[in-house]
């Protein structure tokens, strides 16, 4: 079986690692969003390709979700003591050899797709690992940053790099919209329409739907592909409850005018044509949308009927990726629900 993830970091590699055990003989390709990226103190940061790596590769702090474990920060306190920053943003230093060896290929004229294929050689994450693009993407927020002196509270309206606004701000300033900066311009990566094309499941893991699963999608050409490929396209909610598990999700869906809710993010990724061949193609049901299917939280059992009702088939289950089984119990869910999309 071929399968296809559109991944963010955190939840993306964490659902990857469930995957990878509840379908030990499957061939997945994940694609990885680079919309995070970031120049820091010249080396060029994938902190979302570099999650799903160390995670799937056995190099993840688990605690924090992100970072190398048994990590030290020797040498950004080397670099503060020249007043060298950002401070807000933790790089240690096993990370920073990652940063090193790809600005270094990336140098000497490599495509991030080959950099990345070979810091896999050495972590070896179990999965084919795509960058969304080689081309540069930057997910830049618009904010009104709080204005101190004045005192109607009109701050000034700025674009700010999605780190700034992420990890410096805690996304604790307004909002107004998110801008995956050169997406319009960018083409995917080698491989990735490929993989799209040939997969027997798509899947959607409980990844950031704006600045994780929907920058990937804005890199055009992969949501077309997704919708013409004729595989079942399965989302897991990244909203439990009315929020997000862990992060901001709720500020940067709301910037886009989507409730945090699980029915409402699966509205926003909308619903399918059903699969070709199938009945509903000639009675016209579903949509321009992605979505086949969506596995809302047990707790969120109240939304499957409104989901149902967008034309995309859904099922509660517990999606929360408390350990390894809970994970492949997830991930199974969401191969069963594409086989009864397929059956159906
Ligand atoms: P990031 O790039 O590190 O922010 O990670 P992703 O975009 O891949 O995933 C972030 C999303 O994962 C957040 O919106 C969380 O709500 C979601 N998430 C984290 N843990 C869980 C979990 O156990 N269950 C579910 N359903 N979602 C989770
Ligand atoms: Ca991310």
């Amino acid at each position: 079986m071929r399968i296809v993830v559109l991944a963010g970091g955190i939840g993306g590699a964490r659902f990857l690692r469930g995957l990878k055990a509840a379908a030990p003989d499957a061939d997945i390709t994940v694609i990885g969003n680079t919309g995070d990226d970031i120049h820091l103190f010249g080396l060029k940061v994938c902190p979302d390709l570099d999650t799903v790596m160390y995670t799937l590769g056995g190099g993840i702090n688990e605690e924090q979700g992100w970072g190398r474990a048994d990590e030290t920060f020797r040498v950004k306190e080397e670099l503060a003591a020249y007043g060298v920053g950002p401070e807000w943003f933790g790089l240690g230093d096993r990370d920073f050899a990652t940063h090193i060896v790809r600005t270094q290929m990336l140098s000497a004229g490599y495509p991030l797709s080959a950099v990345t294929e070979a810091l896999c050689d050495r972590w070896q994450p179990g999965v084919r690992l795509l960058p969304m693009s080689d081309d540069r993407i930057e997910t830049h927020v618009a904010v009104t940053l709080p204005d101190s002196g004045s005192a109607t509270g009109s701050g000034e309206r700025k674009a700010i790099h999605f780190q700034e606004y992420w990890v410096r701000l805690r996304a604790s300033v307004p909002a107004h919209a998110v801008v995956p900066v050169g997406a319009d311009q960018a083409k995917p990566a080698p491989g990735v329409l490929e993989a799209i094309a040939e997969a027997d499941v798509v899947l959607f893991p409980p990844s950031n739907p704006v600045v994780s699963v929907g920058t990937i999608l804005a890199v055009p050409g992969i949501r077309e592909a997704i919708a013409a490929a004729g595989a079942p396209v399965i989302g897991l909610s990244p909203i439990v409850g009315d929020a997000p598990v862990r992060g901001m999700a709720d500020k940067v869906l709301a910037a886009v005018g989507v409730e945090s809710t699980a029915a409402a993010v699966a509205r926003h990724y909308g619903a399918a044509r059903p699969l070709s061949g199938q009945e509903g193609q000639e009675r016209g049901e579903g949509g321009a949308g992605l979505l086949h299917g969506w596995l809302v939280d047990s707790v969120d059992a109240g939304a499957v009927d409104e989901v149902a009702a967008a034309g995309i088939r859904c099922r509660a289950v517990p999606l929360m990726m408390t350990d390894l089984d809970a994970t492949a119990a997830m991930a199974r869910e969401a191969l069963a629900l594409a086989e009864e999309v397929r059956a159906s």
